[in-house]
């Protein structure tokens, strides 16, 4: 199913401000909240969704990036596709939004789930890679909650995650809750752990990991793999895995965003005769036909053999600049046959109108 361009899931323009972002994402969570919609189950639906895309936009990094690339720059297509963003995720990460729509807690009260930190790794791909996208799997070393642990509800705040007091004020009994410092909101203490686990009841652990690239990205781009990240301790949410994508550069091809470049020298009969010459693709070769009489500097230009673009829309080049080589050794019998021609009649340059001046063919190219 194609996922919903997250502007258009809440109703605002590219250039929205942050607070009306905020405004807009509120009135829809208020709008498709559970809570108060128990006999309309696309409601939780509707209220991930809006979620989901608040969780980009208002993020100035990930907004950028969607904004550049699209669903693909939030992870391969995958990001929080399909649901996977929970209730608590939503409560935990956005609860201050709702204020006190839903008596300021989010409407979930209770302990809260602690939240994994994110990991960062970075992945090498080449161009052929880039070009059709690729499934990598890769070695990580993460937090993962150790087997064998058991917990105990927290004294500090019997379990609930929270402390209240109760003052007593001129306006008469106030009361007040703050997250509890001893288990962080968990409500949960451990009670016995293996000896290589951490006071957190974790251990890092070796784990290989499919990652989906895919086609069209780019040096420094960042994909988000919602969930792939460090495990949340007592039981919470794991971070997310970010992957940071680095590019190693082709002997022949040099990319400039969608299209490809390509310098190709022939030799001086070729460009006077013409003739029929080979050129690198990204994968495979072509063959392209040189016209009797070419120029040094003429650039050819083979449609659609570039690179996809990453959010799956067009196609680059590759452009071919040709250049004629000009012998830098002679033997004897060379320079003869050249010292013949040298004062021949065609060898006198006689540029004509069709010959296009430098700044001509550069402008051809970007208009
Ligand atoms: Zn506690």
């Amino acid at each position: 199913m194609a996922k919903r361009d997250y502007y258009e899931i809440l109703g605002v323009s590219k250039g929205a401000s942050e607070s009306e972002i905020k405004k807009a994402y509120r009135q829809l969570a208020i709008k498709f909240h559970p809570d108060k919609n128990p006999d309309d189950p696309s409601a939780e639906d509707k209220f991930k969704e809006a979620a989901e895309a608040y969780e980009v936009l208002s993020d100035p990094e990930k907004k950028a990036r969607y904004d550049q690339f699209g669903h693909a720059g939030m992870g391969g297509g995958g990001g929080y596709g399909g649901g996977g963003m929970n209730m608590d995720d939503i409560f935990s990460n956005f609860g201050d939004i709702f204020g006190q729509a839903f008596g300021g807690g989010g409407g979930r009260g209770g302990s809260r789930r602690m939240k994994g930190s994110n990991l960062r790794i970075k992945v090498k791909l080449n161009l052929e890679e880039i070009a059709f996208g690729v499934t990598k799997k890769i070695k990580v070393f993460k937090m993962v909650n150790a087997n064998d642990v058991t917990y105990d509800t927290c004294g500090t705040c019997k379990g609930s995650g929270q402390i209240r007091r109760v003052q007593q004020t001129i306006l008469g009994a106030m009361q007040t809750a703050t997250t509890c410092h001893t288990c962080n909101g968990s409500g949960k203490s451990i009670k016995s752990k293996p000896k290589d686990a951490d006071a957190n009841g974790q251990k890092r652990e070796e784990e290989v990991i499919e990652i989906n690239i895919p086609a069209g990205v780019g040096e420094g781009m960042t994909l988000n793999m919602a969930g792939k990240g460090n495990a949340g301790p007592f039981g919470g949410v794991p971070g997310d895995l970010l992957v940071q994508v680095e590019e190693e550069e082709h002997p022949l091809l040099k990319r400039d965003g969608v299209n490809l470049y390509h310098d190709l020298y022939i030799n001086f009969a070729d460009a006077a005769l013409g003739a029929s010459i080979e050129v690198p693709l990204v994968k495979g070769k072509a063959q392209i036909k040189i016209e009797p009489g070419t120029h040094s500097g003429k650039i050819l230009r083979l449609k659609g053999k570039g690179l996809p673009e990453v959010n799956g829309y067009g196609h680059g080049d590759l452009l071919i600049n040709i250049n004629v080589w000009t012998p830098q050794k002679l033997n004897s019998e060379e320079k003869e046959i050249l010292e013949k021609l040298r004062s021949a009649e065609h060898f006198q340059p006689a540029p004509g109108s069709k010959d296009k001046s430098f700044f001509h063919r550069v402008r051809e190219m970007f208009s």
